[in-house]
């Protein structure tokens, strides 16, 4: 039927025409390649820049085919913010623009994890959650905790979606627990008393009956897991925000034991079976608990013998569990049997995840799935109890099984080609070395393909480019002069050339640093030197610091890794984005160090391919930052002179927009004081 359907460029336009735009040729060019990948059944990467209008050119040729089709497109993002704009922004303006084109209006729902919607059950009496340690540490969570469940009781009464996000400001973790189920503890509608009013379940039907879902790459992830079927049946899948895809969906992937775990599923399953079965699971929760104490944080390179054997006998005490638990009895009442929902999913949690860590130490590093590690903290302000936590080294196998093998697949993002190439995120993603033959980078990444890559897909990557002109528009200052950056914080060189820098420009400054320290550190001395109020991440929520600081060109802002990708400021009050250092992973990091140690395992240049890797995106999307809109002018100024001197400096710069460089720092400053003087 797509056939009988207006064509594409024709949609195209009623959308653009509809949110009062101007066609765009990056955005057709997007829009086209997108329809002939789901026409083809082949995957797509575009990399697409700020100011294509990419969401109209996914969302038009996915609406034309969902509704000719009569399929479903899955949008996944791995914002929320991104989410909020497709959904209450582009999907009701396109429904209604392209209403009349395709003779009905198109359909769209969202659809998140269970454990983001309010669980009526749950508050309606069903057992609640036990506090976990953190928060018994805590002499003041306790009594923050119960304000939050009051307030979250009053907004039960007052919500229509029952999601978590509409909630501002939002609660902590465990208050939402106690008013939240995981998929595993769900009663199931059919089960549940309250099941017609669930806000899960509605949101489930929604989806099921919409021409387009969008949902996060977590519940993509999930998904692709197999532990349960979230998503309604759908054949083609969007990716947007696609340079997050491997960390959301290694996050959604990671599991975690704790001794606090353990003894919450055998507090759970405490009277539902025999005493000694369930004292099994209490004395392995304090023996974890007290081996736990000795195990530094950090990764684990060989499981230590006491702690394999706890290990062990939890995983086994935690099996014995479910299996005296036994099946379901007919009958029994809703209460009942959320309660023995809720134990069932804390054993299997604890089972499966003792399981995994084991399991992570039974083979060669070359062959190693699974990352192990420890974290925690109990000499910390808000002490955090140690936990192991165990996470793939690659997602990639499941990616192209389950992702590439199951959908035709569209990813998409500002930042996807690296050193001139998609090849570093294809490899992450499970897909073959590019197929669009851009020259790489000198020093881009030398991995070899996992042994398992003998399963070739079809892709194409594509970059439909940017509609700012880069190299009038902005100049990229590598400090080239300055020394490499010290282990104790910032140099002062560095902090002299911050200073000149910022005056030059009146303010108007995002500070990216690579650390929260270094960020504190350089916000305290400028705050000495320099005229205009220097805002700091951390001392106030940091939404409401990107407003101030746009609102106030005089003002700058400093902070680490959220701001690297979250800032959004068009305008004169971003005209400079300094980056202190490279931002490499940090040595100690356990899952960059496992990755590295693999790929060199394999033969590759593990440096190149995690730690530059990570440090090409980053600087990308910092870069990003810049130019927000076709007016905008500015510098970025990288402080690290290794980008210019070391044999990788190719790599990184290869990924930055294409600016005007230089390194010379008069240059800079006199381009700043001429944006400032025109801006005021
Ligand atoms: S169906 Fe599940 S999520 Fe919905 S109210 Fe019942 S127990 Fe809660």
């Amino acid at each position: 039927m797509s056939d009988s359907l207006p064509p594409l460029r024709e949609l195209l336009a009623t959308a653009v025409g509809a949110v009062n735009g101007a066609e765009r040729p990056g955005q057709v060019k997007m829009a086209e390649a997108v329809e002939q990948a789901i026409a083809a059944g082949e995957h797509l990467a575009v990399q697409a820049g700020t100011g294509t209008g990419k969401s109209l050119a996914y969302l038009v040729p996915s609406i034309r085919h969902a509704v000719g089709k009569g399929s479903t497109v899955v949008i996944s993002t791995a914002t929320i913010a991104l989410q909020r704009q497709l959904v209450d922004r582009d999907l009701p303006r396109l429904a209604k623009a392209l209403k009349k084109s395709l003779r009905r209006e198109p359909t769209f729902a969202i659809l998140k994890g269970r454990r983001n919607y309010l669980c009526l059950h749950k508050l309606d009496g069903g057992p609640a959650d036990d506090p976990d340690d953190q928060v018994l540490f805590d002499p003041f969570a306790v009594s923050r905790m119960g304000r939050e469940v009051t307030r979250l009781r009053e907004w039960a009464g007052d919500t229509e979606e029952g999601d978590r996000d509409e909630l501002v400001p939002g609660v902590s973790e465990q208050a939402w627990r106690q008013v939240s189920v995981s998929a595993r503890e769900c009663l199931g509608a059919s089960r549940c008393p309250i099941g017609t009013d669930c806000f899960a379940e509605k949101a489930r039907a929604a989806a099921g009956r919409a021409d387009v879902v969008v949902t996060n790459h977590a519940l993509l992830a999930i998904d692709a897991l197999g532990t349960a079927q979230v998503l309604p049946e759908h054949d083609v899948v969007v990716v947007d925000e696609a340079h997050d895809l491997v960390d959301r969906v290694t996050s959604a992937a990671t599991g975690e034991l704790s001794a606090a775990a353990v003894s919450v599923a055998a507090r759970r399953v405490g009277r539902m079976v025999e005493d000694d079965v369930a004292d099994r699971l209490v004395e392995c929760g304090e023996g974890l608990n007290m081996l736990l104490e000795d195990v530094a944080a950090g990764r684990l390179d060989a499981l230590p013998e006491p702690l394999r054997a706890t290990l062990t006998a939890t995983r086994d005490a935690a099996h014995a569990c479910v299996t005296a638990l036994g099946p379901e009895q007919r009958g029994t009442e809703p209460d009942a049997a959320s309660a023995r929902k809720q134990a069932l999913a804390a054993l299997e949690d604890v089972h499966d995840t003792a399981v995994r860590v084991l399991e992570a130490f039974d083979t060669d590093t070359a062959h190693q799935r699974d990352v192990v590690w420890v974290t925690g903290d109990f000499g910390a302000q808000t002490p955090r109890p140690p936990t192991i936590r165990v996470a793939p080294l690659s997602v990639a196998g499941l990616l192209r099984e389950k992702l590439f093998g199951e959908n035709t697949t569209v990813l998409t993002s500002a930042t996807l080609t690296l050193g001139g190439s998609f090849d570093a995120l294809a490899r992450q993603w499970g897909l073959p070395a590019e197929q669009s033959h851009a020259v790489k980078a000198e020093g881009a990444a030398t991995d070899k393909e996992a042994p398992s890559d003998d399963w070739k897909v079809r892709w194409t990557g594509m970059d439909v480019g940017s509609p700012f002109d880069h190299g009038r528009s902005g100049i990229l200052y590598l400090a080239k002069h300055l020394p490499p950056p010290g282990r104790d914080g910032l140099p002062p060189a560095y902090l002299d050339e911050l200073k000149e820098l910022v005056e030059a420009a009146g303010g108007r400054t995002l500070g990216l640093f690579s650390s929260m320290r270094a960020a504190k550190q350089a916000a305290a001395a400028l705050r000495e030197t320099v005229g205009g109020e220097i805002l700091c991440q951390g001392e106030d929520s940091t939404m409401l610091l990107v407003k101030k600081f746009a609102e106030n060109p005089a003002t700058c802002l400093f902070g680490t890794l959220s701001l690297w990708q979250g800032v959004d400021v068009p305008g004169p009050s971003l005209s400079l984005v300094v980056m202190d250092r490279i931002p490499f992973p940090r040595p100690d990091d356990p899952l960059a160090s496992a990755r590295q140690r693999a790929v060199e395992a394999r033969g590759g240049n593990g440096f190149l391919t995690v730690a530059a890797t990570h440090a090409a995106l980053l600087l990308a999307q910092g870069a990003g930052r810049l130019l927000r809109s076709m007016d905008d002018r500015g510098v970025v100024a990288i402080l690290d002179p290794r980008i210019s001197t070391a044999r990788y400096g190719g790599f990184l710069r290869a990924s930055l927009p294409p600016f005007w460089p230089t390194t010379d720092p008069a240059v800079v400053r006199g381009a700043l004081r001429r944006l400032d003087a025109a801006a005021n």
